[in-house]
């Protein structure tokens, strides 16, 4: 291993160690030792940022523009490092790693040529109407402004793209917020890394150091402490439903209540129309294994459930996704949690006696391997504990009796990220009478496509009512930056008074 971590926390530019510490927990080499998050370390990073939100909430565009480009170019440069350790820390493939470095960087340099065409600041101007009756109106300016400092989780299933400089961080930094990082304790010196990459474009371009801090995590008392603090005005989190509904509430129950923006998962069900799978069951079944497994099921765009329509087209769509499935052994998990969790869930959907295990295989330790049931729609409805989402490589079959019936699972949905519709155009007036319901549902509608892959660009929502997220927005694409900008008006104001975006 090339890099050794110095296990310390990075606030306002500088290393700091705390007392207590944790151990990394690697997925291969040697484990590390990190100093563990707390209350002080968070007051420390959240009065510097609040600090350097003066100056950075008043950058000008080009500034922050070439900043983001600046951590970009950075975290490139320790490229190999960041994959290697990566890798040894979550078990995830170089590939996939390296890709998830480009999406990152990408979405870093996408974030800068968005603020920089200025459109995002949604600038209003209504005119002064001096000699209106009965009553004159003022001159009105409005324009998009920074909320203040953020706080942000770093994800487990996305130690990059999710994480210390994921899309949370770009589109704050991009809006003129500075951030806060928790990191997460299943990738600490890959965190630490990123930061560092940070850290340093903060300095190459002569920002104040508190726009950004990274403090480790080690208990729960990090997390929250960072969203009750009050000089935090927002935070954003990818994980679970129970840890973000958590947070969430912490944020409501503040004196001053803020957002929380938390990306929670879904089970994200893909409806298998008649003529399509009159025509290529057999592929599709195929193709969802594939889905299925690929990172083993980590994905919050996992498609976890398929609702087909009885008969011998459901028998050979479950055949090929099992023949599919079968191929596939035992992967490494993110976590130990995440593994012990993964066969929880498959346990309680085993456990509601109203799903047929049609394929599974042993795992433990950090391993999973897929896991295929069949239910009906009516057992389905039945049984909420089915429409949990499982994290991993876990899918469930609804066969339901006909059309009627998949507009009844699809009415009873909870929010979801995506739905998908699976169709030729025979199926086109089934899709007609779905779609109004699926809109209702998620925040991205796909046809013939496998949700697994998000396109970071203008047009993508990732986010859906809840549970799937906790706000209707978006957090990967250019939108994400709405979360953190607020408007305000400047009535009769000199063009002295109002900010430098305006002009
Ligand atoms: P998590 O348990 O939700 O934790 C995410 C972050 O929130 C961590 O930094 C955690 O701190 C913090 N946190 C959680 N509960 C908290 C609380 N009550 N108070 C303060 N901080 C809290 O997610 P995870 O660790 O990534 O993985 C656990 C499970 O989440 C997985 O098995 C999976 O089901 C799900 N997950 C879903 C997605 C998705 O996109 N849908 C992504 C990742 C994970 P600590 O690290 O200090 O505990």
């Amino acid at each position: 291993m090339s890099y050794t971590p110095h296990g310390k926390h990075l606030i306002a530019g500088e290393r700091i160690g705390t007392d207590d510490s944790f151990q990394s927990n690697p997925a291969s080499g040697a484990s590390h030792s990190f100093s563990a998050g707390n209350a002080d370390m968070v007051d420390r990073a959240a009065r510097a940022a609040d600090e350097a939100f003066t100056s950075f909430g008043s950058t000008d565009i080009e500034t922050r523009a070439a900043f983001l480009e600046t951590i970009a170019d950075e975290i490139e440069a320790r490229g190999a490092e960041i994959t290697e350790m990566g890798h040894a820390e979550t078990g995830l493939p170089t590939a996939r790693l390296e890709g998830e470095r480009g999406r990152t960087t990408g979405q870093l340099r996408m974030f800068a040529a968005h603020i920089r065409k200025g459109d995002y600041l949604d600038r209003r101007h209504d005119a002064a109407l001096p000699d209106r009756a009965p009553l004159p109106r003022p001159d009105l300016k409005l324009i998009q402004r920074p909320i203040g400092p953020v706080a942000v989780f770093g994800a487990s299933n996305f130690p990059l793209a999710f994480s210390t400089a994921g899309g949370d961080t770009a589109s704050a930094l991009a809006a003129g917020c500075p951030v806060v990082v928790k990191g997460h304790e299943a990738h600490p010196a890959t965190a630490e890394l990123v930061a560092d990459a940070i850290t340093a474009a903060v300095a190459k371009c002569d920002l104040h150091p508190g726009t950004f801090s990274m403090v480790h995590g080690g208990s729960l008392e990090v997390g929250k402490a960072l969203v009750e603090h009050p000089l935090i005005r927002a935070a954003g989190f990818t994980g679970s439903l129970r840890g973000g509904r958590a947070l969430y509430d912490l944020c409501a129950a503040r004196p001053e209540p803020i957002p929380f923006y938390g990306e929670l998962g879904s089970i994200n069900p893909m409806f298998m129309l008649p003529a399509a799978m009159a025509d290529r069951a057999a592929t599709l079944g195929d193709g969802w294994a594939g889905s299925l497994t690929m990172g083993v099921g980590q994905f919050c765009t996992n498609p976890g459930v398929a609702v087909v329509v009885d008969g011998p087209d459901a028998d050979a769509f479950i055949d090929a996704t099992a023949r599919g499935l079968e191929q596939v052994d035992g992967q490494t998990m993110l976590t130990d949690g995440i593994a012990d969790a993964y066969r929880s869930g498959r346990d309680t959907v085993n456990a509601t006696g109203a799903a047929r295990e049609v394929l599974s295989k042993t795992c433990d330790g950090r391993n999973a391997a897929p896991a295929l049931f069949v239910t009906s729609g009516a057992d389905w409805r039945a049984n909420p504990d089915l429409a949990h989402e499982v994290f991993g490589p876990l899918g469930i079959v609804l066969r339901v009796a006909d059309a009627d019936e998949m507009l009844a699972v699809a009415t009873d949905l909870a929010g979801q990220l995506t739905c998908t519709l699976h169709m030729d155009d025979a199926d086109t007036e089934t899709a007609q009478r779905l779609v109004p319901v699926l809109e209702r549902k998620a925040g991205r509608l796909l046809i013939n496509g496998f949700p697994t892959g998000v396109e970071v660009c203008d047009a993508m929502v990732h986010g859906g009512p809840y549970p799937a997220s906790t706000f209707a927005g978006t957090s990967v694409g250019t939108m994400a930056i709405r979360r953190f900008l607020r408007p305000v008006s400047y009535q009769n104001f000199p063009d002295a008074l109002l900010p430098g975006d305006w002009a």
